[in-house]
């Protein structure tokens, strides 16, 4: 067993802490307060190579790995969790799936864009009646001989109204329940018959654009689709274990950016003629935090470098997101205890990781849902893949 980074790690990670410390960091308060999403920024990451990690080199990958993308999402979001929306979705979203279902066609058309932060990606499956249970959407799509007719909607889609093109998962045979799923790349700018418009109100992740689709009568060339016909879920499951670890290593982020937060307010505030970090109990919530922050730092590794071998590893992301995401709120939640008063206070970052923080415990699958993945696990109920 080796616990160290190698040298390239090493490098990666400190190449990312100093893209968001420089890149992201001095104007963030401003553009969360304007719920501001800068594209600009995202082709930033797209020129220093950020966005395509896992992608075989001859798709324009390079030559880095899920543990790499990792490494990169926790500095990330230590400094802005909006900011590693992005990140994951240009990075192992849409990009990862047409490489591994798409046509030579669709590879060539898609991925550049994506990587290269110019066209902004998205996947799309939750509904306003739809969630945590993804084979319940309705949306679905017609065969009409020479083109594909979408009726439906979707909900809570990050980039909706920003996105140029991605993956959109519709029922294609109602009848055969999740074998009817199948997945279109869709273009929203492009295509009369969609309507995408913003949710503008969001608890938290504010420079991170959510929004909603509507498809009425929609028309979408034969050549949209991807993979089989009705092998979307399928192609949806692999795509969340992908989004997973990345949603993992941001709940990572936030808890090391919410702990930080809290120590370094914790030394520097005085009360009962000593600093807050001398007293008895703050330290008891400093190292819960701290014991939380580096055992989901294991999993979250751990989980990608299995990724990275090819090996089993549903099991592992889901522990990983679950570990992450309830350490990030818990120290959200400590350290907005720290904070006291100015914890309260928009003045300071504390209220920030505490409102991005609880999204961690809903995206890529709630924290019940990852209990049941995990349990059905370990209970030999289903395999780990
Ligand atoms: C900021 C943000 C960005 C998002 N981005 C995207 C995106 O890009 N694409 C996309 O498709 N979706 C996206 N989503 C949607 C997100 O994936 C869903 O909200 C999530 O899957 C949960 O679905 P739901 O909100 O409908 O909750 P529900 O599924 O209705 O769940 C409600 C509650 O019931 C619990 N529950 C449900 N079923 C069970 C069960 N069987 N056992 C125990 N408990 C259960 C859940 O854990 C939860 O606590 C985003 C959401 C947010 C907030």
């Amino acid at each position: 067993m080796f616990f160290e980074l190698t040298e390239e790690q090493a490098l990666v990670q400190e190449t990312a802490r100093r893209f968001a410390e420089e890149d992201i960091l001095p104007t963030l308060e401003e553009e969360e307060k304007n719920h501001e999403f800068r594209q600009d920024r995202v082709e930033r990451m797209g020129e220093l190579g950020f966005l395509s990690c896992v992608l075989p080199e001859e798709l324009g990958g390079n030559g880095m790995g899920f543990l790499e993308s990792v490494l990169m999402a926790e500095q990330i979001a230590e400094v802005s969790a909006s900011w590693r929306l992005p990140f994951n979705m240009q990075n192992l979203g849409a990009p990862l799936s047409v490489a591994r279902w798409g046509t030579d066609e669709q590879k060539e058309k898609y991925i550049s864009g994506w990587i290269e932060g110019k066209k902004m990606g998205f996947f799309a499956m939750t509904e306003s009646n739809t969630g945590s249970d993804v084979a319940s959407m309705k949306t679905h799509a017609i065969d009409k001989g020479d083109h594909w007719e979408l009726n439906g909607s979707k909900m809570w889609i990050t980039n909706a109204h920003v996105g140029d093109a991605g993956l959109l998962y519709a029922y294609t045979d109602r009848e055969k329940g999740n074998k009817g799923i199948s997945c279109f790349i869709i273009e929203p700018k492009k295509t009369e018959g969609i309507t995408a418009k913003p949710i503008e109100t969001k608890l938290g992740l504010h420079c991170s654009p959510t929004g909603e689709f509507v498809f009425e009568g929609t028309k979408i060339p034969k050549e949209a689709m991807l993979g089989e016909l009705n092998g979307g879920f399928k192609m949806c499951m692999w795509q969340l274990g992908n989004t997973r670890i990345g949603c993992a290593a941001g709940a990572l982020g936030v808890a090391g950016g919410a702990l930080k937060h809290a120590i370094q307010y914790a030394n520097e505030r005085t009360q009962f003629g000593k600093s807050i970090s001398k007293h008895q109990m703050v330290q008891a919530q400093i190292a819960e935090m701290t014991v939380e922050h580096e055992a989901a730092r294991m999993l979250v590794y751990k989980a990608a470098w299995l990724k990275d071998q090819g090996k089993p590893n549903q099991f592992e992301t889901s522990v990983a997101k679950l570990a992450a995401s309830e350490a990030a709120v818990h120290a959200a939640n400590e350290a907005m205890k720290i904070f006291g008063s100015f914890g309260f206070s928009t003045e300071y970052p504390a209220e920030r990781y505490y409102r991005d923080a609880k999204s961690l415990q809903v995206v890529e699958g709630t924290s019940n849902i990852q209990k049941m993945i995990i349990s059905g696990m370990a209970c030999g109920h289903t395999d780990n893949r």
